[in-house]
């Protein structure tokens, strides 16, 4: 192998034993793919080397789950983060795995089906910050407030892209492996920078796993998935995770899905009805003028401008989700949207004012069930008139309290309290911010 594999393993052993604070965690960013793959190998083979005693610091591996990753892709990362962690524990490794997922109220299908948010494109690209960049920065900052500073590791390489290779020099400090992050009190390492795509691919193919097994899966999946890596989005001036081949299967920032083309060419028919949803959400992102309504949600109009889409549309991407859904079960184990999320998009249904046809209605209709969910829904509906009807004279703040309402409820779902108070204060800030124009 032409790469220096013991050179970037003292390197790496250097960075950890040498760093002028040895109490700030490291947090390795971990997507499954080939890049973050091999740097979580090298960085576990180079820590093997130190003494066990002087393994103090924490070191965390973070992977993000968007709630629309390609299925097929999820299932291969949940089970090498299990197997990540089960080494990890046997062999008294310091290392914790954490995943990461977006608010409820930020979920894709929340956004679009529940708001009317239109399927992202290039220009309006919503979903990255909701999806990516947001759960990632609460763990970050969280980290971060628990030990004062942390070191972000990533799989970024300048062999990968033009764009990758001008972002890492930008933000190189000359001489330094460390450069600042957007955050206060956080630096980027990026061991793996110089290695070339040949070289992850022969260090891969030669080197197993420290948590054991090999990378054949993984190499099967990239060849079947024509796929190139969807880093860890940690912040903007990481590479547009758009422009990834194992990203959403929702994504329509692409004009095509390589990846679900190829899985489905390599005999995984079972992806077909999801590709089917994302053909039709390219569809209406390409013709607004017959999904989605011209009246803006501040109730404005603009003579060249469309608003979310309409509650026909909405009701119809619900319909194929469900119906999506149910053909896939017949032989995967897959869930392309959950209760809570259908609970949330019927809150801001009601909050809309459209009462017919209900979520339950359409999930009813089409899984043959009476699931019932008319307490919930009466409820939501005699609360959103109430609000309307004491708040007449501030409209805006029926909108606010609405939406402090919804993160409660979606907290208490999800049997998740924590962060609600830095939650409710974000909201808050922004009516503010939003107020004060
Ligand atoms: S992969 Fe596509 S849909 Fe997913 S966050 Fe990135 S741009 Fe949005």
């Amino acid at each position: 192998m032409s790469l220096n594999i013991q050179h970037l393993e003292s390197e790496i052993i250097d960075q950890y034993l040498y760093d002028e604070n040895t109490t700030r965690p490291w947090i390795i960013g971990f997507s499954g793919g080939k890049d973050s793959t091999m740097l979580l190998q090298v960085v576990w083979n180079a820590l093997k080397k130190i003494e066990p005693i002087l393994l103090t610091r924490k070191i965390y591996v973070v992977c993000n789950d968007t709630l629309v990753e390609n299925p097929r892709i999820v299932k291969f990362i949940y089970t090498t983060l299990k197997k990540i962690q089960k080494a990890a524990n046997l062999n008294d490794f310091p290392l914790i795995v954490e995943q990461t997922i977006p608010r409820i109220d930020d979920s894709f299908w929340v956004r679009l089906v529940g708001l009317g948010y239109p399927a992202p494109n290039r220009i309006h690209r919503w979903c990255t910050e909701r999806l990516k960049i947001n759960p990632t920065s609460r763990l970050i900052k969280e980290k971060i407030n628990e030990n004062g500073e942390a070191i972000i590791l990533l799989g970024t390489r300048s062999a990968e892209s033009t764009n990758r290779a001008a972002s890492i020099k930008k933000h190189e400090r000359k001489g330094e492996r460390l450069r600042n992050h957007q955050f206060p009190r956080a630096f980027v390492y990026a061991p793996i920078k110089d290695v070339e795509t040949n070289e992850v691919w022969q260090y891969l193919n030669q080197v197993p796993p420290p948590w054991g097994g090999t990378h054949k899966e993984l190499v099967t999946l990239y060849r079947n998935a024509n796929a190139g890596d969807c880093p860890l989005v940690i912040d903007n001036t990481t590479p547009s995770c758009g422009q990834s081949r194992f990203g959403c299967w929702v994504c329509t920032v692409v004009n095509k899905d390589k990846s679900m083309e190829g899985l489905i060419g390599n005999g995984e028919d079972w992806m077909l009805p999801l590709a089917e949803i994302r053909n039709f959400l390219i569809e209406t992102r390409d013709s607004p003028d017959k999904y989605r309504q011209k009246e803006r949600r501040d109730g404005s109009y603009h003579i060249d401008k469309w608003g979310p889409y309409n509650f026909e549309t909405r009701v119809d991407i619900l319909t194929r989700i469900l119906k999506a859904q149910k053909e896939v079960q017949k032989t995967e184990d897959i869930e392309l949207i959950t209760h809570q999320e259908m609970v949330l998009i019927q809150y801001y249904w009601f909050r809309d004012m459209y009462f017919k046809p209900k979520v339950s209605d359409i999930y009813n209709k089409i899984f043959k069930t009476k699931i019932d969910m008319s307490k919930q829904e009466e409820k939501i509906k005699e609360e959103s008139e109430l609000l309307r009807k004491s708040c007449k004279d501030e409209p805006k703040d029926v909108e606010l309290i609405q939406d402090l309402l919804a993160l409660q409820k979606t907290k208490t779902l999800m049997m998740r309290k924590r962060g609600l108070l830095d939650d409710f204060e974000n909201r808050l800030e922004q009516f503010i911010e939003e107020s004060k124009k």
